[in-house]
This record gives structure tokens, sequence and C-alpha cells, in this order.
């Protein structure tokens, strides 16, 4: 409704109805619009971002208060006088919140070939999300196999494939995630090494030194704060850092400060942020290996769905609290 401060609630978006628009292309329509029926949304932590005004941190346009939140779906093309898409194909990229959409700008949007997987899967491992531990796991953590590695918000979206490719590498890897659910698919269903509720831990510090008496070579940062403080302290020399993304900071209206920088220099350590939509050119790279090792069944996938319209908002808005037990999708509808 306005833009926000602070934690979301759900009562700063409302969900609303026209039941005057048709669902039709102007006749003889030539300005390249697409009409599709929407079939999931994803949420994605980078959206809190855009419910404030923009700031310097700002990477990414606000949303406009009053209008549709836009974020990566998929869809189905109804009908199209684009010359790129054809009435029926099936897509993923950033589509408006609403049930059916008229879409001019279509420069964010992939179309979906492969089809014997859920289609629900290009919101996470197969689209956005699945590209990003790509990216920072094989580009920006320069991994080498035997190496150690730390993920944080690891049952997550990012968080879980990262643990796998990292495995699959063949490092050694340990995730922390909030609750004892997690905990569990971490090192039961993901195959982590080991895994802690870092809840449940007075001192990160000691949680670190338990799970790495050598230190760690790579750290695959989600969350920010007291979490990177405490690794910087247990880094490796010539460890590397990938910056991908800081959740725990996203409420906050001042970044906490971070003490223990200087481990940057005293054991040379590359700390690197990145932007997945820098390195979308990599995609179809990324299906050719992701694919197969879906179908192989070498790596496994979590998905927390709910259904439903209605309930995307407190879906959005408990990944800020750690309600979403692996992906978080929203089921608008089933075809
Ligand atoms: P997740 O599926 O991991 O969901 C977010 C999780 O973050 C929650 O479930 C919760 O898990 C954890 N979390 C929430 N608040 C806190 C907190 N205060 N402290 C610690 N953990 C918290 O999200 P994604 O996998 O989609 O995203 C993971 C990270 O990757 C985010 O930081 C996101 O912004 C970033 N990202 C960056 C991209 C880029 O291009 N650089 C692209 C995509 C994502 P738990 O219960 O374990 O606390």
């Amino acid at each position: 409704k306005d833009y926000i401060n602070g934690f979301p609630k759900t009562s700063d978006m409302v969900v609303t109805s026209d039941a005057t628009i048709h669902l039709q292309l102007p006749v003889n329509d030539d300005t390249g619009l697409i009409l599709t029926k929407n079939l999931y949304f994803s949420c994605d932590p980078y959206m809190r971002s855009r419910m404030s005004r923009m700031t310097e941190r700002s990477y990414i346009n606000s949303f406009t208060p009053g209008s549709p939140i836009i974020g990566y779906g998929v869809a189905r093309v109804l009908d199209s006088s684009h010359p790129d898409f054809k009435k029926g194909e099936l897509i993923w990229g950033l589509i408006n919140w609403e049930e059916y959409s008229f879409i001019k700008d279509t420069s964010s949007l992939m179309k979906i070939e492969h089809t014997n997987v859920p289609l629900s899967y290009y919101t996470g491992i197969l689209g956005m999300p699945g590209m990003t531990a790509y990216v920072g796991f094989y580009n920006i953590c320069s991994p080498k196999k035997g190496e150690t590695v730390f993920v944080s918000a690891a049952s997550g979206a990012v968080g879980q494939l990262v643990g796998q490719f990292a495995k699959l590498y063949g490092c050694y890897v340990v995730g922390s995630a909030g609750s004892k659910e997690k905990v569990d698919l971490l090192k039961n269903k993901f195959g982590f090494d080991e895994a802690f509720n870092y809840k449940e831990e007075p001192d990160l510090n000691v949680a670190l030194k338990r799970y790495f008496p050598n230190g760690i070579d790579i750290y695959f940062e989600n969350v920010g704060g007291k979490t990177l403080d405490e690794v910087l302290r247990n880094m490796r020399p010539h460890g590397r850092i990938a910056v991908c993304g800081m959740i725990s900071q996203y409420n906050l209206d001042q970044s906490e400060g971070t003490h223990n920088l200087f481990m940057l220099v005293s054991k040379c350590i590359r700390m690197e942020g990145f932007m997945v939509f820098e390195h979308y050119h990599l995609y179809p790279k990324f299906l050719e290996m992701i694919l197969p090792l879906i179908h192989e069944g070498k790596i496994t996938y979590v998905e927390d769905t709910v259904e439903g319209f209605e309930n995307a908002p407190a879906a959005l808005i408990g990944l800020y609290n750690g309600l979403n037990v692996g992906k978080q999708v929203v089921a608008i509808a089933r075809e």
C-alpha cells in the first residue's frame, strides 16, 4: 500500500480483483504484447528492498505503491503479438503478481523448453536461485577439491544447491539453518557433511571451530551480520567469501557493523559480491549441467509450496522469519 520500514507485514499488501479487465489482446495489436496465465510465483528475499524507497543500497527500482508486486514467476502464453513468443509457450521471468498479465517488457523472459520436470522448478533450481548458486559457487568461490565450505541459510533455495554443488565437487560442506527440521534436511537429504542450528548456538565462533578445526576455505554468504563477523575469524589464509546476500540486514534501517574485516588483509582473503543478473549468458551452460543431475537423481531439491493467490503475501514475508522450508513457491494455477 505504501513504502515500508522494518519487517514487512501481510497488511502492507492487499489482494484485489477487477472483473472489468478483458483477457484479450486488442484486435490487430502490433505493439508486441503478450497475454499470460500465471502459474507460479517465486518469493525471493531481494523483493524486500523493492518495498522501500530507493536508497544508496538499492540496485533495482522500488515497487510502485498501489501497483502489483513484480517478481519471478512461471506462466503460459495465452496470446501474443510479439514476434518472439507464441500462443501456448511456457515462459519464466519477471511477471506481475496477477492471475493474468499483459506483458510489454519481455526482456527478462526465458522460454521453458524442458518440461519433463515440475514447472515450479523454474522459480528455483532451474531459475534465478539455481543460477545464483551455480555462478556463486563455481565462478566466485573458485573451489578446489577437498576444500572446506560453509554455507549459511543453507536449506533455502540457493543454499541447498550450493551445498550439493560443493559436495559433488569433492568439498567438505557444513551448513547452518534456523530449525531442527532444516538441519535434518541438510544432513539427511542434501548430503551436507555437518549442519547446525545457529539459533541454538550461544557462541557462533565456538560452533564454527567445532566443525572447522582447521578453518574455512570458502564461505557462501547468505545472511551477513554476526555470522559474517564470526566466519571472518575462522577463515583460512587465501580463503574466499562469495557475498550472495545478507538477509539478516534487509529489514534494518541501518546495517550492523562488521568488526573483523581486517582479517581480509591479515589472511589474504578474497571477498566478492555478485549479482546473478550479470551472468544470465551462462544459463544454457547451466541447464546442460543441472538437468542431467536432476534426472539422474544426483541432486535433490526441496520446495515449500503454498496454494492460492491470497496466501502469497504471508509466504513472501515468511522468508524473513525463516518460515520457508526450502524454496518458497506460490502456486497460482495448475494446468
Ligand atoms: P531462502 O530460501 O534461503 O530463504 C531465506 C532464509 O533466510 C530463511 O528461510 C531463513 O532461514 C534465513 N533468514 C531469514 N532471516 C534471517 C536472519 N535474520 N538471520 C539469518 N538467517 C535468516 O532464500 P534464497 O535462497 O532465495 O536467498 C538466499 C540469499 O541469497 C539471500 O540473502 C538472497 O538475498 C540472496 N540472493 C542473492 C542473489 C544475487 O544475485 N546476489 C540472487 C538470489 C538470492 P533460516 O531458518 O535458516 O534462518
